[in-house]
């Protein structure tokens, strides 16, 4: 109980009449553990339908393999943070500096979830604030942009991300933007024509960072490229900012000017993350005035580009990246690189041909087309999950086919190693892959006939593979 005993016997010595008022409503008051722990019940009671959807999709979870390299899965902890009374707190601005009254609470989650993010990454300063990934990106890009301004980023089509400057995003909307390719040949980034690129387009901003590319990435070469041309460096690592977080990839912080992850993807509740290394402080001219970076980074945020925070999501951003700072997690991301490598080496060893040769983080790309005649990404994301193994299409460097064809695969091995799978497992998943990528009967580029009990064998024995090793 809230109420404390002590001011109860007080009341009921001095004021019998309140008291007896008092006393039933206080019996009835729920502590937060009595409030919080009736959460399900409460939902089952009040909405069936959304109850058992939910109770769905956690089945699929469990009973399918989760190999979409985007993906992660959130510990309990984390989602017992998301579901809370936190989400009911309204305010604006920062910690210590609020513009509503009652904060006493949230400043301390929100000062938490900053000083573990800046442990997690070894940085000077972070923003638990922004809403995804996106939105970090979009606030870097607010802060040290005008509208016509030059961008130089990695293309969508090549392994970058959208909210980069591509053309139906809004940055491509409102910035000019060039985007540099990976070499034809060893679909590898080619540092010197990106350097030439920058010479010849003089960007003011150089964005890094991709969502399908296997390979590690050099950030002190993009920032000396981007120096030389006198740009800032945006790092966007949303999809190794676990590996990163672990000294499994060399870390950006400190070369780029802005790190930019979403917090979904390295294992923690949706949102996003902005962090800052040696440049946080560095001077930049807005208007007639030199303010900080990190300054720039706050105001572009609020007022700038958000509103309020979503302060149950920054509860769980702590509860998060209290967690990155444990051994378990550290460990936990060399063991997602082993298990994606050891799974790319199983599929070459089946004949695939797997991008780059490899891959050196959590994620591959496989050119499907080179397999089988006819082959695409589509009926292979199609035929597979069919069979209780969900991964993504994507197109590959120059494709040929169209995004809703693709003639590409992507893998990823973050969920499959939080519930414990290892190499030994890799060698089932691939096989199992394989056996119903060779076996199908290809129609068109998009449909396909798949026999009905070489489906049903393979969704048994994903399903019995899942259950060995349950949802963490
Ligand atoms: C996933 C991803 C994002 C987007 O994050 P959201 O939180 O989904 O908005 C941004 N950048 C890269 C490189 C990504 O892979």
């Amino acid at each position: 109980m809230l109420v404390d005993k002590h001011s109860t016997e007080t009341l009921k010595r001095r004021d019998k009449q309140v008291y007896e008022i008092i006393e039933p409503a206080r019996q009835r008051a729920l502590s937060s553990e009595e409030y919080h722990r009736a959460l399900p019940a409460e939902l089952e009671r009040a909405d069936a339908e959304v109850y058992r959807l939910i109770g769905a999709e956690y089945d699929r979870q469990q009973n399918m393999l989760q190999l979409i390299a985007a993906e992660n899965q959130c510990s309990r902890a984390v989602l017992a943070a998301l579901g809370c009374a936190v989400q009911n707190k309204t305010t604006e601005g920062f910690v210590g500096a609020r513009f509503h009254g009652g904060c006493a609470v949230v400043d301390r989650l929100e000062a938490l979830a900053i000083d573990r993010a800046r442990q997690a990454f070894g940085a000077k300063y972070a923003n638990v604030q922004p809403h995804s990934g996106t939105s970090a990106n979009q606030i870097v890009l607010a802060a040290i942009l005008s509208s016509g301004d030059r961008i130089l980023s990695l293309g969508m089509d090549q392994g970058g991300h959208v909210s980069h400057g591509d053309r139906v995003s809004f940055a491509g909307k409102f910035f000019q933007v060039e985007q540099y390719q990976v070499d034809r040949d060893s679909f590898l980034l080619d540092y010197e024509a990106i350097a030439q690129q920058a010479r010849r387009f003089r960007p003011r901003l150089i964005i890094c960072g991709a969502s399908a590319y296997s390979r590690v990435i050099d950030f002190e070469r993009f920032r000396a490229i981007a120096d030389e041309v006198n740009a800032f460096l945006l790092a966007d690592v949303s999809h190794i900012s676990g590996l990163i977080i672990a000294g499994v990839h060399p870390s950006p912080v400190d070369y780029a000017h802005f790190t930019t992850t979403s917090t979904y993807k390295p294992g923690g509740p949706r949102g996003g993350l902005i962090v800052m290394g040696k440049d946080f402080d560095a001077p930049l001219l807005v208007g007639k005035r030199e303010v900080p970076l990190w300054q720039r980074v706050e105001k572009t945020t609020f007022p700038g580009f958000q509103g309020t925070p979503y302060l149950n999501n920054i509860a769980a951003k702590a509860v998060f990246f209290g967690e990155t700072l444990s051994d378990e997690y550290r460990d936990r991301q060399f063991r997602i690189v082993e298990n994606a490598q050891a799974l790319a080496a199983e599929f070459q060893g089946l004949g695939y041909d797997v991008l780059t040769g490899g891959t050196d983080n959590h994620m591959f790309l496989v050119d499907v087309t080179q397999f089988r005649n006819g082959l695409t990404g589509a009926i292979a994301q199609r035929s597979l999950e069919d069979c209780g193994i969900v991964i993504n299409m994507n197109r590959l460097p120059y494709d040929r086919h169209c995004a809703k064809v693709t003639s590409g695969m992507r893998l990823g091995t973050p969920i499959v190693t939080r519930n414990g799978m290892g190499p030994a497992e890799m060698t089932t998943i691939a096989q199992r892959v394989d056996h119903v990528l060779a076996n199908l009967e290809i129609l068109d580029e998009r449909t396909y006939r798949l026999d009905e009990s070489l489906r049903q064998e393979t969704a048994d024995a994903v399903r019995d593979l899942c259950t060995r090793f349950p949802m963490r």
